[in-house]
């Protein structure tokens, strides 16, 4: 057998993506994201609705309606809900056994409520995780 015959071992592109905007720094473009500004530069707003997020940033001009969170952020918020809910509801079982319909009236009105409250820092995390990552849907253009 000779070189000629193995096929050429593919290698994956580990060149840095580019971006059309600045990336972020982790830590800032998280913290940003969260608090529902603009991950590339911290002044605009990401969201244009409650998880809409703004075609552009009104400050710098970032193309943020481009990033494509889809799923990530629902599935990010029920793994910290989860996490931050069940050792609670686990511990109160062992400690009162309370009945199941008391379990009921208080965690799920609290899980819904912090479902609710956490998805849009997390969806904004989520875009400025991408802007970091340099996921910026420069591949979606038709
Ligand atoms: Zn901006």
């Amino acid at each position: 057998m000779t070189s000629s015959d193995t096929p050429a071992t593919w290698a994956p592109d580990r060149a840095a993506p580019s971006a059309p905007w600045p990336r972020p720094g982790l830590r800032e473009g998280l913290w940003r994201g969260a608090r529902g500004r603009c991950p590339v530069c911290g002044e605009g707003q990401a969201f244009r609705g409650f998880l809409r997020v703004a075609e552009a940033c009104g400050h710098c001009g970032a193309p943020l309606g481009r990033l494509r969170a889809d799923d990530a952020p629902p599935y990010f918020t029920i793994f910290l809900v989860g996490h931050l809910v069940v050792p609670p509801i686990l511990m109160v079982e062992r400690l009162y056994t309370p009945p199941m319909w008391l379990h009921m009236a208080v965690w799920l009105p609290m899980i819904a409520v912090l479902t609710t409250l956490l998805l849009r820092p997390v969806k904004g995390a989520t875009l400025g995780l991408m802007c970091r990552l340099g996921i910026t849907g420069e591949d979606q253009k038709a």
